[in-house]
């Protein structure tokens, strides 16, 4: 897209990424962006705020514009029954057991309503995030394809919930989902992709010590013994008890300090209860922090000498290539998406239970030598497969293959 020279700000463009991923990369993105010149998109979510899918939509919007798409971003607006109901879905469309009443169905499919009429989604591309927002389809007048883009881990679906929730699915006409392991029997085409990070914004651009130091030293971290961290929201399914447990064991034999940064995200009702809960861990080695402060996750990614990642459930982890991409080793819980990011001994480590975590944990505190080659393979992975270009390319494929 041409700068106006009255543009106060350089925001990302695709052309930025060149040497991260090529001049051939970016020539072919321009190209598959051609056909769809002032196509009118539109990005659909629940949060302006917390959690990965707006941490995405943030620079991806962007972007989107800056190859000559007219991008907006909408969150639908709710009341807390609305933000209940959709975190019982959200924890049920990964397996937890859910008691979906014809009240509850009723309160969220009127929110929703209520959202359709608010927002006119008369867009070229329609594309609608999560479950929270998902029944909109129904209530819209489509102008062009509808895509439902589903971050959670789809393998194994509450049942009722997902019978509730098919009906709906069907009603639009691509639902892209992050691999191949959450396919679902639809009667409508499936396709898969991963998430990305951006390699410029305040949370992952480059650092220097000093910038590092201030960071820790405003919140108190203590830097004599080596950092062992999980940034993640409040939330079970970040399983923080098992990473407590975890460093527990391993503090035994390697000292280290644990830190737990967390965020709440404004449709996200539990995190409160999870946070209090793990504050009752704290101690001097113990720091759990909730504070929102980009910058410190950066600089907390960049000084750990193992980030954790240790989720039961994960549709992709994005704190696990944003980690990655710091070159700093990580351990994972081996589940969903992490799998798919995470080669085991190549570029990080994959766990099953809170005793592989520990004897990871402690293993890679007593061999920088292994640190440092997991961590520069880590690099490389996200440098080849999970930059935004790559995420911004797949949507272009789709939205082309519409054209057609
Ligand atoms: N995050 C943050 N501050 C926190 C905790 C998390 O900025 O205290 C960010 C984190 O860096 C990542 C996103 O929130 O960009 C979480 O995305 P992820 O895919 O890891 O998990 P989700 O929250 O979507 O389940």
């Amino acid at each position: 897209m041409a700068k106006n020279p009255g543009d106060p700000y350089p925001l990302v463009q695709v052309e930025n990424y060149e040497r991260y991923v090529g001049a051939e990369v970016v020539e072919r993105i321009l190209e598959k962006a051609r056909p769809l010149q002032d196509l009118r998109v539109v990005h659909v979510n629940s949060t302006y705020y917390g959690g990965g899918v707006a941490e995405l939509l943030s620079p991806l919007t962007l972007l989107m514009n800056s190859v000559g798409m007219a991008t907006e971003w909408r969150a639908i607006q709710g009341p807390p029954d609305f933000f209940n109901i959709t975190k019982k879905m959200h924890n049920a469309l990964q397996g937890a057991d859910i008691h979906l009443t014809s009240l509850k169905a009723t309160i969220y499919e009127e929110v929703v309503y209520e959202n359709a009429v608010r927002n006119r989604l008369d867009h070229d591309r329609v594309v609608i995030h999560d479950p929270q927002p998902l029944p909109i389809v129904r209530y819209s007048r489509k102008r062009g394809p509808w895509i439902w883009r589903c971050h959670v881990d789809l393998s194994n679906p509450e049942p009722s919930l997902w019978a509730y929730l098919k009906p709906f699915v069907e009603q639009y006409d691509a639902t892209v989902l992050s691999i191949p392991e959450y396919a679902r029997e639809l009667s409508t085409p499936q396709v898969f992709f991963m998430p990305a990070i951006d390699p410029f914004s305040i949370k992952n651009r480059e650092m220097s010590e000093a910038e590092i130091e201030e960071r820790l030293q405003h919140h108190h971290i203590p830097t004599d013994l080596p950092l062992v961290v999980q940034v993640s929201r409040f939330d079970r399914w970040k399983d923080p008890e098992g990473v407590v447990a975890a460093w527990r064991i391993a503090r035994k034999e390697m000292p280290c300090t644990l830190v737990l940064l967390g965020n709440m995200a404004a449709d996200d009702p539990e995190g409160q209860k999870v946070y209090e809960e793990v504050m009752r861990h704290k101690d001097e080695r113990l720091i759990v922090l909730s504070r929102e402060d980009t910058a410190l996750v950066n600089a907390l990614q960049r000084r750990a000498a193992v980030v954790v990642q240790k989720s039961l459930r994960e549709g992709f982890g994005l704190t696990v290539a944003e980690a990655m991409w710091k070159g700093t080793p990580v351990i994972g819980g081996n589940v969903g998406g992490i799998r798919h990011q995470i080669e085991d001994g190549h570029n990080g480590f994959l766990v099953d239970s809170v005793d592989q975590c520990a004897q990871r944990i402690v293993q890679l505190l007593r061999t920088p030598k292994l640190r440092n080659q997991l961590g520069h393979h880590a690099h490389e992975t996200v440098r080849r497969r999970f930059l935004l270009t790559r995420y911004l390319e797949q949507y272009l494929d789709l939205f082309n293959a519409f054209e057609a």
